[in-house]
C-alpha cells in the first residue's frame, strides 16, 4: 500500500506552527510497512484541499489528512474531502450525540457551531474521538482511501494508534499477521506422522512442525498473511488436511489429558484406576491437567504383582480394571500392568485395559521402562484408549 500525507492548516503553511504531525505519521507508516510517497501542506481552503486530495489519490492508495476538523468556518476539511469525492456532507445524529456527551462530560455548554462537526462526507466511516470533540473519519472510495484525523497532536496520535493502525492491519492487510496454532496428536510414531504430512511440513506458508514428548505430539501450524482472516483460512485449510490424514489420532486443540477430562465431565462418567506400578502412570497423566482428577472415584495401586510375561500382565490389567471399577462403583475402570522383567532388548511389555458398561478394550505394547519417562508412554496409551472410547471410536 502506498500513502501520502496532507497537513491542513494555514498556520502550518505559513510557518506559525511546525508540522510535527506529518513527521509522526511518516515514522508510524514506515513502521507499519506502508510506503510513503509524499507529504504536502495546504492552507484552509476547500478547493485547494480537495485538489490536493485528488492529486494525492492519483498517485497513492491511501491519503492521511490532519487538521481542519474544528467547529469554526475556517475548518473546512470535511467539505474539502466531500468535494474531492463528489459526495455530499451528511449529518450524523450519532456523532452529534457523541459530541454533546463530550461537552456534558467537560461540564461545558455545546455551541451551535459544534453541530458542524457532526457532518461527514456521505458514506464515511466515523472514528470516535474520546480525546477531543472532532470526530475523525475514513472514506473508502474507488478513487482510494482518505483518513482524516484532528490537528491537535495528542488527539491525532491517540486516534492513529487506537483506530487507524488496527484499521490498516485488520481491514487493509497492511501489517503482516502471524498466527500460530497447536494441534495435539497421539497413537502413532513421530516418523509415521511425519510421513503422513510430509508435504505440509515442506511448504513455507503455513509452516507445520512436529515436536514429540513420550508419544504425545504437538503439531505447530504457523501462517503468515496480510490479514487475520487470511491467516486463519491458511491455518484452517492445513488443519483440515491434517485431520483427514491423521483421523482418530488427531486429539485436537487440547492436549490429551485435558480432552479426556473434558469428555468425562461432558458424559458424566466416573473413573477408577488400577495401577500395577508405584509410579502410577495413568494417575500422573491425569493429575497433570487442571480438573483431570475431577471424575476420578478412586485408585488401586498394587505394585506387588510380578506377572511373568505379557499374557500374565494382560490378565492382571483386565482383572485390575474390573476390580477398581467395582470397588469404587465407577462406570469406567482403567488399568496398566507391566510384566515384571524386560526382554533381551530392554523393553518391557505393558498391558492397558479399559472396562466400560459395554465391554472391555485392551492393548499390550513394549516400552523401555528403565527410565522413568518410559512410564509416560504408558499414561499416554491409557488415556488415548479412554479418549477413543469416550468419542465412540472403535478400538
Ligand atoms: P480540533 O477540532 O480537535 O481542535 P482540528 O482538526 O480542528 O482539531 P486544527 O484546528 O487544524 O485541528 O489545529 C488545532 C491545533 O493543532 C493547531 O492550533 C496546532 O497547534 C495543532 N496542529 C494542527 N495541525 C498540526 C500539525 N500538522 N502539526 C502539529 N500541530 C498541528
Amino acid at each position: 500500500m502506498d500513502a501520502e500525507i496532507i497537513a491542513i492548516g494555514s498556520e502550518i503553511l505559513l510557518g506559525a506552527t511546525i508540522d510535527t504531525n506529518s513527521a509522526y505519521l511518516a515514522r508510524q507508516l514506515a513502521t507499519a510497512g506502508v510506503n510513503l510517497f509524499r507529504k504536502s501542506v495546504v492552507g484552509d481552503n476547500t478547493e485547494r484541499i480537495a485538489a490536493a486530495i485528488r492529486e494525492a489519490l492519483s498517485r497513492a492508495d491511501l491519503v492521511i489528512c490532519t487538521g481542519g476538523l474544528g467547529p469554526t468556518l475556517d475548518d473546512v476539511t470535511r467539505e474539502a474531502v466531500a468535494l474531492a469525492f463528489g459526495r455530499a456532507l451528511e449529518f450524523r445524529p450519532d456523532l452529534l450525540e457523541q459530541i454533546a456527551a463530550r461537552f456534558a462530560a467537560f461540564g461545558r455548554p455545546m455551541s451551535e457551531s459544534n453541530r458542524r462537526q457532526a457532518f461527514v462526507p456521505a458514506g464515511a466511516r466515523p472514528i470516535e474521538n474520546p480525546r477531543g470533540t472532532a470526530p475523525a473519519f475514513i472514506v473508502e472510495d474507488p478513487l482510494g482511501t482518505v483518513i482524516v484525523l484532528p490537528g491537535v497532536p495528542y488527539e491525532m496520535r491517540f486516534l492513529f494508534e487506537t483506530a487507524v493502525i488496527p484499521y490498516l492491519r485488520d481491514e487493509r492487510g497492511v501489517t503482516d499477521v502471524i498466527l500460530v496454532k497447536t494441534l495435539h496428536a497421539t497413537g502413532l510414531g513421530e516418523s509415521v506422522i511425519g510421513e503422513m504430512i510430509a508435504d505440509l511440513m515442506q511448504q513455507s506458508n503455513p509452516t507445520v512442525g512436529i515436536s514429540a514428548k513420550q508419544a504425545r505430539y504437538e503439531l505447530r501450524l504457523g501462517a503468515r498473511a496480510s490479514s487475520r482472516p487470511e491467516a486463519e483460512a491458511l491455518i484452517a485449510a492445513a488443519e483440515a488436511t491434517i485431520r483427514e490424514r491423521l483421523g482418530q489420532h488427531l486429539v485436537g486443540d487440547e492436549a490429551l489429558a485435558e480432552t479426556v477430562a473434558r469428555l468425562l465431565a461432558e458424559r458424566q462418567l466416573s473413573l477408577a484406576l488400577y495401577e500395577g506400578a508405584a509410579i502410577a502412570p495413568i494417575y500422573r497423566a491425569l493429575a497433570a491437567t487442571t480438573g483431570g482428577l475431577d471424575r476420578l472415584r478412586g485408585l488401586i495401586v498394587h505394585p506387588l504383582d510380578r506377572p511373568a510375561d505379557e499374557y500374565a500382565a494382560a490378565a492382571l490389567a483386565h482383572a485390575g480394571a474390573i476390580s477398581a471399577a467395582d470397588r469404587w462403583r465407577s462406570e469406567l475402570g482403567l488399568a496398566a500392568q507391566a510384566a515384571s522383567e524386560p526382554d533381551a532388548s530392554g523393553f518391557t511389555a505393558v498391558s492397558v485395559a479399559l472396562v466400560t458398561p459395554e465391554g472391555s478394550r485392551q492393548v499390550t505394547r513394549r516400552y523401555d521402562l528403565r527410565q522413568p519417562e518410559g512410564w509416560e508412554f504408558v499414561g499416554t496409551l491409557a488415556l488415548d484408549m479412554l479418549r477413543r472410547y469416550l468419542l465412540g471410536e472403535p478400538e
